[in-house]
């Protein structure tokens, strides 16, 4: 059997309050709260009150509303479009909702749902764009999460947008054939380069932008958002990578991206996993590369998903050098890099008054040359070493910075799966971090972070590296990797 949805009680609809009157009767604070969602349209709004308090006094004047200081009256309602009854006093309300009825106008008791003829909703409010939200007496705090959600969503920019649109509307309707091409027109101005331009808040560029796909001089412009994932929770997310998620044609993706991440895009955009994890049949970093110019090239709208931020260890100077060469335009959205989750899960302070003041991201895959490289110089002068993709490293990394001269009593904490549930924590210092490489129990992503701060960390839900220090006790020297 299939699911029925049941039917709703109350059916949105935009009612037209422009040039018309709305009446509020009451001057409490929840003829304030009516006044101020009232006031977000371009009604004309006359509230009816003896008794009016400070508050909404000082709205009425701020926002040149009407108001009527005298005892309610049926003649205060002449011509109304709407009516709000918010005296406080059930017998007045109920009162004022005969009159309305009777008028005809559709009328709203304020916490009184039985006297309603119709209910106000929670807004997003993008005006001329507006999302309306209702729950039928389900709750106003229902509506306000689901409207935080949506505001997160929705970009500012796309009022303005949608009051180019409007502008727009009708030339688009005589110069294109209904169908497809208008079809196609309203999707590349909503998610190509006008939409682009209007985030970027040049308008002029936005309406040169629309005119230009109109005229057909411009195809629809393929495009890259270079978007950070965040170390694998889902709500580590930023809101514009998941607003790029909701908009984009294709979603390419590393392996290191979990799978929720990559859902959290919008529902048939394709999906094109690039692998990039150890072990896995996966794209050259050329073919990668490639990839994005062709879909790029093709009019689409791209999110190139990466693990974490786009610019730490994840090859995007040469998609970005590709996509410049190949004339695509593409943009870059920061993400939470392994290291911050890392330190989060440790409540490890990165840096320490008068501790460290200076932080290292590294591999440690440059030790293995004669000289010292730099960061492992500022490792000794007590920089915060965080290293990425350093477990196949751990040894070589403990031994050349025991070997220049840190000592092997300097703190270490290592997470595996950084900000997800399954994340283990462990700590230990320099001289147990080769045991790392041992361990066939850690299968996901490892961050190493190393210094004199560590030892500022919680240690409270970690386990002791030096568990596995028996086991794995070689402090490999030289090159031997
Ligand atoms: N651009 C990414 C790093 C990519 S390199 C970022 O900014 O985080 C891949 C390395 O990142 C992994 O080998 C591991 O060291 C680290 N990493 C990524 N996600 C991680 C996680 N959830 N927990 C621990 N380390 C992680």
């Amino acid at each position: 059997m299939t699911k029925e949805i049941p039917g709703l009680n109350a059916f949105p609809i935009f009612l037209r309050v422009e040039g018309g009157v709305v009446v509020i009767v009451g001057g409490g604070d929840e003829a304030l709260a009516k006044a101020r969602l009232l006031g977000q349209s371009s009604a004309h709004l006359r509230i009816v009150a003896t008794d009016v308090e400070p508050s909404l006094n000082t709205w009425i004047a701020a926002n040149g509303a009407e108001l009527i200081d005298a005892d309610y009256s049926p003649f205060h309602l002449e011509g109304a479009r709407l009516v709000f009854a918010a005296t406080g006093s059930e017998a007045m309300d109920r009162r004022i909702v005969e009159d309305a009825r009777k008028a005809g106008i559709p009328v709203n008791a304020v916490d009184r749902p039985d006297l309603c003829d119709f209910y106000t909703p929670a807004i997003v409010n993008r005006a001329p764009l507006a999302v309306a939200i209702g729950t039928e007496g389900a709750g106003p705090v229902l509506a306000q999460i689901v409207r935080a959600r949506i505001d997160q969503l929705l970009s500012p920019s796309l009022g303005p947008l949608a009051t180019l649109a409007t502008a727009f509307r009708e030339t688009a309707d005589r110069v294109l054939p209904k169908g497809n091409s208008r079809r196609l027109f309203w999707s590349a101005f909503f998610k190509g380069a006008p939409a682009r331009a209007m985030e970027a808040g040049d308008a002029e560029a936005a309406s040169h932008a629309a005119n230009e796909l109109l005229s057909g001089s411009m195809e629809r412009q393929g495009h890259v958002a270079l978007v950070g994932a965040g170390p694998g929770a889902e709500d580590l997310l930023t809101l514009r990578a998941q607003r790029l998620m909701m908009e984009a044609d294709v979603i390419v993706h590393d392996a290191l991206v979990p799978e929720e991440v990559v859902a959290m895009g919008r529902r048939d955009a394709e999906r094109v996993p690039v692998g990039k994890r150890k072990g896995c049949h996966s794209k050259s970093q050329a073919e990668i590369n490639a990839l994005l110019v062709r879909l790029g090239r093709a009019g689409r709208q791209v999110v190139r998903l990466k693990s974490g931020d786009p610019l730490v260890f994840g090859r995007a100077g040469e998609e970005m050098a590709a996509l410049r060469d190949a004339g695509i335009s593409y943009e870059v959205v920061p993400g939470v890099t392994a290291a911050f989750a890392a330190a989060a899960d440790f409540e490890l302070p990165l840096t320490l008054r008068g501790v460290t003041s200076s932080m290292v991201f590294t591999t440690g895959h440059d030790l293995k040359g004669a000289s010292l490289p730099d960061w492992a110089k500022l490792a000794i002068s007590g920089a915060t070493v965080a290293v990425y993709m350093g477990r196949s490293v751990a040894a070589d990394v403990a031994s050349r910075l025991i070997d220049a001269g840190l000592s092997p009593e300097t703190a270490v904490a290592v997470v595996e799966n950084a900000s997800l549930p399954v994340r283990r924590r462990f700590h230990g210092t320099l001289a147990d971090l080769p045991s790392l490489e041992q361990r066939a129990d850690l299968t996901g992503p490892v961050m190493t972070v190393i210094g004199d701060a560590v030892a500022g960390a919680n240690f409270a839900r970690s386990e002791p590296l030096a568990i596995h220090r028996n086991l794995a006790p070689r402090i490999r020297h030289g090159a031997d990797a």
